[in-house]
């Protein structure tokens, strides 16, 4: 789905420009969303950037992240931003939903022409413009071909390749994922010719773990891993005083689900996480089996066929109890 054409048009007239990322922003939202602040801004538009919540310590470094908002903790200023935005990009969500907050106001008060960039599967068509490929490894791997593809490509500087690498890293589990192309490659490799380098982003983004964070981990997989070896699927939870007992902080828990996927026979793993608001649900798979299918039946939640969220009303407990009844309904396609 392409409208680039139109979003052409709209990245060379100048405007007031709000640039809004998904709940819980990841590397990929944070990434593509200033790389698209950072083109935007050449072209003389007064851009804001807006995360619905705070985004992980990890990614604070990046080109651009001191001029982010966060909605929450400020929202008049935010909501100002919104009102008088002739455009809002939307990067990196396929639902208005995942904006959180944001959303409704949105939907409620802006007139603005609403661009949404994204690569989730069955996206829901909420803007005016779309730039859409779910086969695409990331966000910031789109926002890098609209670019090239509008003929802007020479406008990418180093603090631009830094953001969109940053991205398609993130998303792609540094190149392991099945998203990852011959074209994020190729991309991977323009950016580094732009000055990114590679070792110095994966060790902002990968080793910079509290030593809290470390006990944390040995302590999800010593104490708080379950396995299900009959339908190859492991589970890990953790209350919220648990993760209080490690000093959590946001981003602690990020690619804890993908451990249990080493073990040879695992082919999903859950992570369930509770904070004081809700129960958290993230999934992976190996292979065919959509963990975005069983997200959205069951934790109104969706993503990838590899890799997916939901939430849950209940307790982590009855959530597990609610999984271990879940599960066995998809054995067959487990084990296959
Ligand atoms: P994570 O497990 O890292 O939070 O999310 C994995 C993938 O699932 C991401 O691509 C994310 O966009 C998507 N995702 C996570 N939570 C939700 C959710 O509540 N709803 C939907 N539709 N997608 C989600
Ligand atoms: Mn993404």
């Amino acid at each position: 789905m392409d409208d680039y054409g139109k979003i052409k048009e709209c990245v060379q007239k100048p405007s007031k420009v709000v640039v809004v990322s998904h709940q819980s922003p990841d590397g990929d939202s944070i990434g593509s969303s200033l790389a698209m602040v950072h083109l935007l801004k050449q072209f003389g538009h007064d851009v804001k950037p807006i995360i619905p919540d705070p985004a992980p310590a990890f990614l604070h470094w990046m080109p651009g992240f001191d001029n982010v908002k966060v909605y929450e903790q400020e929202k008049e200023n935010c909501n100002q931003h919104i009102l008088s935005a002739e455009i809002i990009f939307c990067l990196d969500f396929n639902d208005l939903h995942r904006a959180g907050a944001l959303a409704e106001n949105i939907r409620l008060n802006s007139k603005a022409i609403l661009i949404n960039i994204d690569h989730h599967r069955a996206p829901k068509m909420f803007a005016t413009y779309h730039y859409l490929d779910h086969q695409s490894s990331s966000t910031a791997q789109l926002v890098y071909e609209l670019f090239d593809k509008m003929g802007f490509r020479n406008l990418i500087n180093k603090a631009t390749a830094e953001c969109i690498y940053t991205g398609i890293i993130t998303d792609t589990g540094s190149f392991r994922f099945s998203s990852t192309s011959a074209a994020t490659h190729t991309i991977a490799s323009h950016l580094i010719q732009l000055g990114v380098e590679g070792s110095q982003i994966h060790q902002r983004v990968f080793d910079n773990y509290s030593d809290s964070r470390l006990k944390l981990l040995g302590y999800a997989l010593n104490k708080r891993l379950l396995f299900f070896k009959e339908y190859s699927s492991a589970i890990i939870y953790l209350s919220e005083e648990e993760l209080s007992k490690f000093h959590f902080q946001k981003g602690d828990t990020e690619g804890l689900v993908n451990y249990p996927l080493s073990i040879n026979w695992v082919k999903m793993a859950i992570l369930i996480t509770e904070d004081k608001t809700k129960v958290k649900l993230s999934f992976r798979s190996k292979g065919d089996f959509p963990v975005n299918e069983l997200a959205a039946k069951y934790f109104s939640g969706g993503g990838h066929q590899n890799a997916a969220g939901g939430m849950s009303k209940e307790s982590v407990e009855e959530t597990l109890k609610k999984l271990q009844e879940i599960i066995p309904l998809y054995e067959e396609q487990l084990n296959e």
